[in-house]
């Protein structure tokens, strides 16, 4: 029997990907994925469409979400998941996200501006197919090239608003501790993302001593090889090993659904908790 395959690491439209909740759960189904985590940039909006596509379909799903946290000045993203959908704190510390994401990119578009590049705050939301919840520097990306002032999503971040670029703003930083706690007062599992992507190893040190549940060991493009650091890791700190694809659709052409993905042993701890915190 082929290997079961379950991906940890997707984005809707709801955030940066492209395909709505519905499209992902059936595309996922469509290429013989056995479960799904969604993991929207600081939304679980999602879930209302998949969890009763997904129980139709039969492709297994448990809650997800990636939170933008910040360690001293490097930025460090967590993955959460298995949580309770219902829990008012997550719930609040989303709208939290939203509103930070606001100001951010209110901040971007003023900085743009001045630099002659004037793209307006609507036309962050109405170029997209479905509005978005959580809105980000790729729908900002999106908006240059329409109004072309770049030719490609990758160029805007490679010019302009890419991490180091004139225009970036890294907006109000949330901690890895205060992330951690609200992921485990929703009953969730904090696990930090794509550790490959962490130039400075004095941060991923750092990391270690903070109180997460996993390590997410197989992501997108790195091989086996890449991976070993990460897995031996896992080990020491008896830390869940997940991995996924960060699949975004064409936001990120390259990157196909599927293309990474966890353990089975992992997925059933996690969906057995996932279970056990939401009444489906
Ligand atoms: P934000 O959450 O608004 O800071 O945007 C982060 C998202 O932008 C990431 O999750 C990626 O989807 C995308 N992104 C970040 N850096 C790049 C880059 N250099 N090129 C293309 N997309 C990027
Ligand atoms: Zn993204
Ligand atoms: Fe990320
Ligand atoms: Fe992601």
């Amino acid at each position: 029997m082929k290997d079961k395959r379950y991906d940890l690491h997707c984005h809707t439209t709801c955030s940066d990907g492209s395909m709505t909740p519905q499209e992902l759960i059936e595309h996922a189904k469509e290429i013989g994925l056995s479960g799904l985590a969604i993991t929207d940039h600081d939304t679980i909006e999602a879930y209302r469409e998949a969890i009763p596509l997904s129980q139709q379909l039969g492709l297994e799903l448990i809650s997800g979400a990636e939170f933008s946290t910040h360690y001293k000045e490097t930025s460090v993203h967590l993955l959460a998941y298995a949580f309770s959908l219902n829990n008012p704190e997550i719930i609040r510390f989303c709208k939290r996200h939203q509103e930070r994401r606001r100001k951010r990119n209110l901040a971007i578009i003023e900085k743009l501006k001045k630099a002659k590049m004037s793209i307006s705050e609507e036309e962050l939301i109405i170029n997209e197919r479905v509005a978005p919840i959580s809105v980000g520097r790729p729908h900002i990306a999106e908006a240059l090239v329409k109004r072309g002032y770049v030719s490609s999503i990758q160029e805007a971040f490679n010019r302009y608003i890419g991490e180091g670029c004139p225009y970036f703003e890294p907006g109000e930083r949330f901690s890895v501790e205060e992330t951690i706690e609200v992921i485990h007062k929703a009953k969730g599992k904090a696990v930090i993302a794509h550790p490959h992507l962490i130039n400075e190893s004095r941060v991923v040190e750092a990391l270690t001593q903070f109180d997460f549940d996993g390590i997410e060991v197989y992501y997108a493009r790195f091989g086996e090889s890449q991976c070993q650091k990460w897995l031996q890791l896992a080990k020491k700190k008896n830390w869940l090993v997940t991995g996924g694809s960060d699949f975004h659709g064409i936001a990120k052409q390259n990157i196909l659904l599927g293309s990474s993905w966890a353990p089975e042993e992992t997925f059933d701890i996690l969906r057995e908790h996932f279970l056990k915190n939401n009444d489906l």
